[in-house]
């Protein structure tokens, strides 16, 4: 038996039958993976028991850590879901399947994209993990491999090594941080920092080195000096320790400070854990008496904790020899939140033993569902097959070249056109999701990589309006029949507000068609009749339209319409001779609704 199965299975919170699973599901996944290799040369088991090893230490419990074992097998074997199904479960079987589904979501750098499309790209990347994730187990199962990963990423060729590394900076770093992993993230950020930016890595390497040592030893020697302070004024303190700032968060730090060393005062900070929150602001209290803090850096993130959850007092203090010193002040349990988050929760909520964090703050709507997600945690009901509910109402969509687009469920390939360009929108004739064409109405689903087909001009059609979801296209097709010079667009005008202007009458003027508001309020008398029985243009109501005055259409009359340059649609009667002497292509079928026609 491998060393780090052993420790996995030495863990104390495993039962026997927790033991046993994990052993069955090491032993079937390195049967599985056979002769396959890692890069490195090792077995291929090596990874998969690396990760195990690293969810069995942030306290997951034996169902997790079985299926992380198992989490390539569908993957990279011949085995099936079905096949592990059969096996241990419906439940592991379920977060393999979700792994193995989060693995078409790959990060790679789109050219053509300016600075603000990529932010948008990365985003929706995240937001999509987080869709496509039926389980947040199978996040952190996909953390866990990611991890391993990075630690030997340099065994694998070099433009893989800096796709993968920034893939786990732009979307893994920032998830685990959502979660609020902040050990984690800073971790992944900092193995993947070297492979991105080598220069600068080095450049900062060589700039700390001397730094961090001098600002270590001095934190050793203040230590004894302010623990001394809060133990005479009869605080307890649990525990003591220094933090150096992790290095690609440094150099971020930096970037925003003109590279000066001296205008950043958390290089090594100073963390005091304590029992409880009260002794937390009697400390603060108490190094606020003895060393005078720098206005505006007194962070009380214990009342108003960041989105994530992080809980802590922070202050910048002028310490012993005046020297700049950053104080982070916390009880055990938020420090614990701080490193480990969503897996702190977890691990409490399993041993019963320590009360999770309390957050309340306002965010995005993702995050606040994440606190729910975290209530229901606190509450202690079952913790299995939790769905991710944050994007439920979400899909995201591929386009040929691998971006993603975020859109509302039910969005159609219209809704998906108008989002990458208007005018793609505006000239879309088809589409194909997944190489194959599906009608304009089609329902996009979920993972969906969708093709679009344009024509020369464009076309929008009044149509449209019925099957786009998203605000954004519904806006761009009206504003297209409203701002368009082309004249068969007037017919348009104003429909898409359902507004009135066809009580323009023959010789009166037109109301100016960008301004609808100005128009007259309906007369009734003598022209209601007219107005009630307003005539349906190719079936449609409210169209701007006006009654020639050749051959004086009335309503028990059949008639016609024609599209003129700039006014609108003229109603004929179809016995006129003007109209029969007319352009084709002008001529609009129009009738009187039944009921008035029948007076
Ligand atoms: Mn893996």
């Amino acid at each position: 038996m491998p060393p780090l199965l052993e420790k996995i299975l030495q863990n104390p919170k495993f039962k026997k039958q927790d033991s046993a699973l994990i052993e069955r599901a090491y032993f079937f996944a390195k049967a599985a993976h056979g002769g396959q290799k890692r890069m490195s040369g090792e077995e291929y088991i090596t990874h998969p028991l690396h990760a195990a090893y690293f969810l069995s230490e942030l306290g997951f419990d034996a169902i997790t850590v079985a299926a992380c074992l198992l989490h390539d097998t569908v993957e990279d074997t011949s085995l099936t879901a079905k096949n592990i199904e059969k096996e241990f479960g419906k439940e592991i079987s379920f977060l393999v399947d979700g792994v193995t589904k989060l693995a078409k979501i790959e990060y790679s750098e789109k050219h053509g994209l300016d600075q603000k499309q990529n932010a948008n790209h990365i985003s929706s990347l995240k937001k999509m993990f987080f869709a496509m994730a039926d389980d947040i187990r199978v996040i952190l199962i996909k953390l866990a491999d990611r991890y391993h990963n990075m630690e030997t990423l340099k065994y694998l060729p070099q433009e893989d090594q800096k796709r993968i590394a920034k893939e786990t900076l732009e979307i893994y770093a920032p998830i685990a941080a959502r979660l609020g992993m902040g050990y984690l993230k800073g971790q992944f950020e900092d193995m993947a920092f070297p492979y991105i930016y080598p220069a600068e890595y080095s450049w900062l390497i060589k700039q700390i080195k001397t730094k961090y040592a001098d600002n270590l030893n001095y934190a050793e020697r203040t230590k004894p000096l302010i623990k001394r302070k809060l133990q005479d004024a009869g605080i307890e303190i649990t525990e003591m320790n220094s933090r150096i700032k992790h290095y690609y968060s440094l150099y971020q730090k930096l970037l925003r400070y003109d590279m000066d060393f001296n205008k950043i005062f958390d290089l090594v900070a100073m963390r005091i854990i304590l029992p409880d929150i009260k002794s937390c602001y009697e400390a603060l209290g108490v190094i606020h008496n003895f060393y005078k803090p720098l206005p505006g850096l007194i962070k009380d993130y214990i009342s108003l904790p960041k989105p994530n959850g992080y809980q802590s007092l922070h202050t910048t203090i002028f310490c012993e020899k005046g020297k700049i010193v950053e104080i982070q002040i916390r009880t055990a349990e938020m420090h614990e939140y701080a490193e480990n988050g969503i897996a702190a929760h977890w691990a409490y909520s399993e041993s019963g033993k320590k009360k999770p964090v309390k957050t309340d703050t306002k965010d995005i709507q993702w995050v606040t569902q994440l606190k729910n997600f975290l209530k229901e945690i606190k509450t202690g009901e079952e913790f299995s097959n939790l769905k991710i509910d944050f994007f439920k109402n979400r899909i995201f969509v591929f386009t040929p070249k691998g971006e993603v687009k975020d859109l509302p469920e039910g969005a159609t390939p219209v809704d998906f056109a108008y989002a990458i360009h208007t005018d793609l929108g505006h000239a879309i004739l088809g589409a194909k999701a997944n190489n194959k064409m599906v009608p304009l109405h089609y329902e996009l689903r979920n993972g969906d990589m969708v093709e679009i087909l344009k024509g020369k001009n464009p076309k929008p059609s009044f149509d449209w309006l019925k099957i786009v979801k998203t605000a954004e296209a519904r806006k761009k097709i009206k504003s297209w029949f409203r701002d368009s010079p082309s004249p068969q667009n007037l017919q348009f005008v104003e429909l898409a507000n359902s507004a009135v202007l066809s009580q323009a009458r023959p010789g009166q003027a037109l109301p100016g068609i960008k301004k609808p508001a100005q128009r007259k309020p309906i007369s009734i008398s003598k022209n209601s009749i007219r107005t009630l029985s307003e005539p349906l243009i190719q079936g449609q109501s409210g169209l701007l339209y006006k009654l020639a005055k050749c051959c004086n259409p009335t309503p028990d009359k059949k008639i016609r319409g024609y599209m003129t340059v700039n006014r609108g649609v003229s109603i004929h009667l179809t016995s006129c001779s003007n109209i029969k002497s007319a352009q084709e292509t002008r001529i609009l079928s129009a009738h009187w609704p039944i009921e008035k026609s029948e007076k």
